[in-house]
């Protein structure tokens, strides 16, 4: 197919889909029972609808205190009063979004883009916004990311961001919406205020990541991975082709690149003892002694029956599975190199990259293997090509 052909074709496809990724229906506060909830407009009024018909109109200078009760939605503000039996939506008619905090228990006040809809489930309220996709990344790198971060940073985060998302879409299924707003999902707190991000998600605007088989990946991510990342089947006994183990020299010098833990020799050798290890044999207690790993590996000092380091890690609470260890007296001492499970992209070296002036694309393809970055209204044309 020569080009000429080919644009007005994917000028269509991308009609199609901007429509289906256009929002994110996210589930606020809940972990929160939330019976009591005050709106407001954010700059702007909101239209009301009492299950599925408009019933009002609240203006901007006008907040609204809403009530779940056994009979329904009871909802008040200084000009209103309305009740609904299963739901209230607000509707922001100029764009700007609304603003809500939880009132009974007490949360901070957020303020929000798109839309919000309050429904009923077990007495309490379950809380939806409907918020445009770009708009949604926005709010997420700034409660992931933080504030000052480098530019090509917030572009690699809003771009697993919106990966995650677009990915994650069935997980809230049951509950009515596609994610939640907590650490289970992606943390979100409402509309971004942070002007580098907002440059980061425009300039990343619809880009997501997929692997050789044109699937969004699972953009994992730790701390520090210690100068080597892990294969995802040795921690987690799945294995993904571009989350496989490579060498890392980014984190090196980072915060989290060492840590060191004593442990009582008796308390170790009583541990491994336990899981079936000879201890009386004193080569055995030498090997688990004193032993200095070359790089990353799966089992604690080469010995039989072979005892997973990761098992190790959370079993005396280790910041890594990636250590030496040296004996001192009656004590052992383990030394380690980084922090968290090692899969996938390390965020100590990914800062650094970015500060030493890589680009957010190099970044991602030296942490995932084989990856591509696509705009997501291309995705079902390169799935359909060749089929
Ligand atoms: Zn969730
Ligand atoms: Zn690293």
């Amino acid at each position: 197919m020569n080009r000429f052909l080919l644009s007005p074709l994917l000028g269509l496809l991308a009609l199609g889909a901007s429509a289906q990724y256009a929002d994110m229906r996210v589930g606020l506060l809940r972990n929160t029972s939330t019976r009591q909830v005050m709106v407001m407009g954010d700059g702007g009024p909101l239209t009301i609808w009492a299950d599925g018909k408009q019933v009002g109109e609240l203006a901007s200078t006008d907040g609204m205190v809403l009530k779940a009760t056994p009979g329904g939605i009871e909802a008040r503000s200084l000009m209103l009063v309305i009740n609904a039996g299963k739901s209230l939506v607000f509707r922001s008619p100029a764009g700007r979004g609304f603003r809500m905090r939880s009132v009974a228990p007490k949360t901070p006040e957020h303020a929000y883009p798109g839309s919000l809809e309050l429904g009923l489930v077990n007495g309490s309220f379950r809380l939806v916004a409907t918020v445009p996709l770009e708009e949604y990344v926005g709010g997420v790198v700034q409660a992931e990311a933080g504030k000052e971060q480098w530019m090509e940073y917030y572009k690699l985060q809003a771009v697993s961001c919106r990966t995650y998302a677009l990915a994650n879409k069935r997980r809230h299924a049951a509950d009515g919406y596609e994610v939640c707003d907590g650490t289970h999902c992606q943390v979100f707190h409402g509309r971004n205020r942070v002007d580098s991000i907002r440059q980061a998600v425009a300039l990343t605007r619809d880009l997501v990541v997929v692997d050789s088989d044109i699937q969004l990946i699972h953009a994992t991510f730790h701390s520090n991975c210690g100068g080597e990342t892990m294969n995802a089947e040795d921690v987690w006994s799945k294995s993904e082709p571009y989350l496989v183990s490579t060498l890392d020299t980014f984190c090196l010098h980072e915060p989290h690149a060492v840590w060191e833990k004593s442990v009582p020799r008796a308390k170790w050798l009583g541990y491994l003892r336990k899981l079936g290890v000879n201890t009386d044999d004193s080569e055995v207690v030498a090997s688990v002694t004193s032993h200095v790993p070359e790089c990353r590996e799966l089992y604690l000092a080469n010995i039989r029956p072979a005892v997973p380091l990761t098992q190790v890690r959370n079993d005396f609470h280790l910041r890594s599975a990636y250590f030496s260890i040296r004996p001192e007296g009656d004590m052992v001492v383990l030394r380690g190199r980084g922090f968290g499970h090692g899969v996938g992209l390390c965020q100590e070296g990914a800062m650094n990259m970015a500060r030493k002036g890589y680009g957010y694309a190099d970044i991602l393809h030296h942490y995932f293997a084989n990856v591509h970055l696509v705009k997501l209204q291309n995705l079902d044309f390169f799935r359909n090509d060749g089929m």
